[in-house]
């Protein structure tokens, strides 16, 4: 049995009830198998005992020690209690806890003279060494001599993973959860075989899951992850080598192929597409749509040829596919290339889906195809998971007799219910946000829309410009063609660095620019603020109401984010798009695909941490008009640095191609916080580019 196979709900696991259940979901976690997948961000590493005489400000220590003595603090409900206690190193220091915190350090629980294990950070403060962050202390005895405690380690010495959470399940509860679900996994079979692990030296799936949740040393929590990481990257490797050879069968023999220059000569429908068109279109989308245009009539070409046809010797049968990767940077007219690609497969009598990673998405994709391809008689539909009842029926009719050339929307093109008459195309946009199962769901409808079953041509769009030399690693099987300059007409964004503190001069500009009509985003790395021990970060909530009610009075100001619902998000973007909203305050969800030119202002606060690419797309937003665009990144005193080197780089080029080569010089490993991935992929915490050895590895053993 496979992990994910475990469906045993998280609800009958002891002490998580519907609350935490519906909690945990958010987290993308139902299942036993889903909570054990749920691994850990990092480890704190507690099998040191650190003594109180090496605190330092903000400094940890995790000792045994005596309460010498304990004060009130204040009075009421305001009121706390703190604790002085020594752990024998020459240093004493309080625990001063506050409100209900106070009522748990109770005299009868924690008795002058009691031994307790003490874990917290402390600093020097009002004359005094202190902590107001420590864990609620373990009592290890009543009372005694800390002499005989010397050697004594405090309770909780262990490596303790630390888990992503979510809002309403603590730490605790989740390590927890997480050593009952690991009665589960006992016997639980990985996908690496026996004799790689041996070679690699890595742990089975079972000792790597128990491993990652419940480590002995940190180096085994080191090796468990590795071992994870590694089984995710040969699954990922063993499938693309799968495609390679079932791509090789399809390719001419060696030395017939034709030297590819691409087909530049237009089909009827792409002629009047390209007639109707206010712009003429780049070079490199010129040779770009050649590329495509070869593919494509190559495809048909060997799909008419009559039956028995041997002239391509054995590898007759399977008929070319399209399997190509279309890179560019934002705005750089790679949908456009797309839209004259579905204008061809239509004038061979076939269907073209373009789907998107989210509704929002897919609807500008709509709209978008709705304007450029007004003139040019091709048919157009638009089908998500929200189009409902007498609309859906309607699409689905349609796509089912051929009355749709090319229908825009999300998975929900690919549900079981959606038939196609002929789909011939499916153009995937920013195609590292799906997977390999969806990735087969799509070609499955093309097989069941055609006879003899053919998949259908593949193009699939990144603008994270992905490097090449990572490019063969993830995507080997598939043809390259890069869009690097962009339409003409655009000013180049200008770059500005901000520390924080000064950034009402940023403030005070953007303030500028919306008198002048223009519009701004403002992104910031969480949703809300949580008070986690953290650093303190702003988050885009309490940012939202700041701007809103302070800095920007009397402009519209919104605020968006993955939980604001899908119609929210909708009805705001479009708000924005035409001018009713000036100021959006959001997280990363706008990294992607947003395209407003009126938008001049980009500021990101926080910028240390997100990472290069993301920093890169975010830019991106904005200079999509002919008008003059700016970005801010605004930096907090947290700045590494790896973090001033990618500061550096964003100021300093604005090439996606540049960027994402220095992203991967500059991410070493082990850099597992990832705050803002960079998304080259959906892998669970396996990271392509921090990982990159082991993906190098795995590549190696999948043969591929
Ligand atoms: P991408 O998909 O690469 O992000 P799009 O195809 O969406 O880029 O193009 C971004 C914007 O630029 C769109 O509004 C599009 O109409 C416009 N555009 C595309 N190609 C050209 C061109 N050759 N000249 C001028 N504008 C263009
Ligand atoms: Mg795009």
């Amino acid at each position: 049995m496979f992990l994910e196979e475990i469906e045993t709900p998280v609800s009958s696991l002891r002490g998580v009830g519907e609350g935490a259940a519906s909690r945990l979901a958010n987290l993308d976690v139902r299942t036993v198998g889903d909570l054990l997948g749920h691994y850990p961000s990092r480890y704190d590493d507690r099998t040191q005992k650190i003594p109180l005489s090496r605190f330092r400000a903000g400094g940890r220590a995790h000792t045994v020690a005596q309460i010498l003595d304990r004060k009130p603090i204040g009075f009421g409900a305001k009121g706390g209690v703190k604790l002085l206690v020594t752990d024998g190193s020459g240093v004493e220091a309080w625990l001063a806890a506050f409100g209900k915190r106070a009522l748990y350090l109770g005299e009868s629980r924690y008795p002058i003279g009691a031994i307790i294990g003490v874990t917290g950070s402390f600093s020097y403060k009002y004359g005094a060494i202190q902590s107001t962050d420590f864990e609620a202390p373990p009592v290890i005895a009543r009372r005694g001599s800390l002499g005989d405690y010397r050697n004594a380690m405090p309770p909780d010495s262990a490596v303790l993973p630390v888990y992503p959470l979510t809002a309403g399940i603590s730490q605790v509860q989740m390590r927890k959860f997480l050593l009952q679900a690991l009665g589960y996994c006992k016997g639980i079979d990985g996908r690496v075989p026996q004799e790689i692990l041996a070679r690699r030296g890595l742990l089975s799936k079972q000792d790597a899951v128990l491993a990652a949740h419940r480590p002995a040393t940190p180096a085994q929590a080191d090796l468990a992850r590795k071992s994870l990481i590694y089984e995710e990257f040969f699954v990922f490797q063993k499938d693309l080598a799968a495609r390679i050879q079932a791509r090789k069968r399809q390719l001419p023999p060696e030395g017939t192929a034709q030297a590819g220059g691409g087909s530049s000569r237009l089909s009827p429908t792409q002629e009047k597409l390209l007639g109707s068109l206010p712009f003429p279109l780049t070079d490199d989308q010129n040779r770009v749509i050649a590329e495509i245009n070869a593919d494509i009539d190559r495809g048909f070409e060997d799909r008419a040829a009559p039956a028995g046809d041997t002239s391509a010797g054995d590898s007759a049968g399977a008929a070319f596919t399209m399997a190509r990767l279309l890179q560019g940077d934002v705005g750089s007219g790679k949908t456009l290339a797309a839209f004259f690609a579905a204008a061809r497969v239509r004038d061979w009598g076939g269907q073209s889906a373009l789907l998107a990673p989210t509704e929002i998405l897919a609807r500008q994709h709509a709209d978008k195809a709705a304007e450029l391809l007004a003139g040019t008689g091709l048919r157009l539909a638009f089908l998500t998971g929200n189009v409902k009842a007498q609309g859906r029926k309607q699409v689905l009719e349609a796509l089912r007799e051929g009355e749709v050339d090319l229908v825009a929307g999300t998975h929900a093109l690919f549900s079981a219910d959606v038939v196609y008459r002929n789909l011939s195309l499916a153009i995937i946009d920013e195609q590292h946000r799906f997977g390999v199962l969806q990735r087969n769901a799509i070609i499955r409808k093309g097989m069941e829309s055609s006879s003899p079953p053919s998949p259908p041509h593949l193009l699939m769009m990144s603008a994270t410009p992905i490097p090449r030399t990572l490019a063969i690693t993830l995507f080997g099987d598939l043809d390259m063609s890069v869009i690097r300059t962009m339409p003409g007409g655009r000013l180049p964004i200008k770059t500005h660095l901000a520390e924080m503190g000064k950034e009402t001069k940023v403030y005070d500009f953007v303030r500028r620019e919306l008198e002048a009509g223009r519009q701004a985003y403002f992104v910031y790395p969480r949703i809300e603020s949580r008070d986690d021990g953290g650093e303190p970060l702003k988050s885009a909530e309490d940012m939202y109401d700041y701007l809103r009610t302070g800095v920007f009075l009397g402009f519209a100001c919104a605020l968006i984010h993955s939980r604001v619902s899908e119609d929210d998000q909708r009805r705001i973007l479009r708000d924005f798009h035409e001018g009713k909203i000036q100021v959006l305050a959001a997280t990363s969800v706008i990294e992607v695909g947003i395209d407003n030119p009126r938008a001049t202002c980009m500021v990101v606060e926080h910028a240390e941490r997100f990472g290069l690419s993301a920093l890169h797309q975010l830019r991106g937003r904005v200079g999509r008009g002919g008008l003059q665009s700016y970005c801010f990144f605004v930096y907090g005193d947290n700045l590494t640095d790896d973090g001033k080197e990618r500061m550096r780089l964003l100021l300093g080029t604005t090439d996606g191609f540049e960027i994402a080569e220095a992203d991967l010089r500059i991410r070493g490993p082990g850099d597992i916080r990832g705050i803002q991935q960079s998304g080259y992929l959906t892998l669970g915490i396996a990271d392509p580019i921090a990982d990159r050895e082991l993906l190098e590895m795995a590549r190696e053993d999948a043969g591929a």
